[in-house]
């Protein structure tokens, strides 16, 4: 899109003063805009579904038996259950993080040697939603989900346990798994919203 100059004069002449030039050019964009399809949506009665990139509210992907081979080896060394955060304590998403205290993570040696993760919590109250946790994750469990609606009556509504980021991945896969890896929902859809996009070069 080109920069449109505007040059603007102290004083109207006599014939834009006469006949209301400026008032009615206005107006004429008033009109033009009034006739097209407005870009907004009636939130919260219209609800839009972010791309899958979306970066909204942590998850945890949970050990379930779809990971890849390259993460099975894992299992001997960690005390994991089926279906719960697929997490090895690493503490490289702390570690990534610009506000590292945002973290509370805690493991433990069982036993039989193995490592089990007892605490992971995210206060979201200090995120920035920036993604390199979820980068940094060398297992592929934390994630970043389409929910975004995280408004609550209290602070401690912004603290994410283990249990509910395994709640929000689980249910993250389940809807949006299969979805291609995408900064749009779709093209259609975002063109409907935002019209053709021309790509230069
Ligand atoms: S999204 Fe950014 S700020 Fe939030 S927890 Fe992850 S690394 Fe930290
Ligand atoms: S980077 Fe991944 S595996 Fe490591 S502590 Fe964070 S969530 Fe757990």
């Amino acid at each position: 899109m080109g920069v449109k100059r505007v040059s603007r004069r102290d004083v109207l002449n006599l014939v834009e003063t006469i006949f209301f030039i400026d008032f009615l050019k206005g107006l004429s964009v008033t009109l033009r805009n009034m006739l097209r399809k407005p870009i907004t949506t009636e939130y919260p009665a219209e609800k839009l579904t972010p791309p899958k990139r979306f970066r909204g509210a942590h998850g945890h992907f949970v050990w379930d038996g779809s990971e890849p081979d390259s993460l099975k080896a894992i299992e001997r060394y960690m005390s994991y259950e089926k279906g719960k955060s697929r997490c090895v304590a690493c503490y490289m998403c702390q570690t990534a993080c610009p506000m590292p205290t945002l973290f509370r993570i805690e493991a433990v040696q069982m036993p039989d040697g193995s490592k089990k993760v007892v605490r992971f919590d995210m206060n979201l109250l200090n995120c920035m939603f920036c993604g390199l946790c979820v980068d940094a994750c060398p297992v592929g469990c934390l994630t970043m989900t389409d929910l975004y609606e995280l408004a609550g009556y209290s602070r401690r509504d912004a603290v994410l346990r283990v249990e509910k980021l395994e709640r929000q991945g689980i249910d993250f896969k389940s809807r949006r798994g299969d979805e291609p890896d995408r900064i749009w929902s779709d093209d259609v859809h975002r063109e409907k919203l935002w019209g053709k996009i021309e790509w230069s070069g």
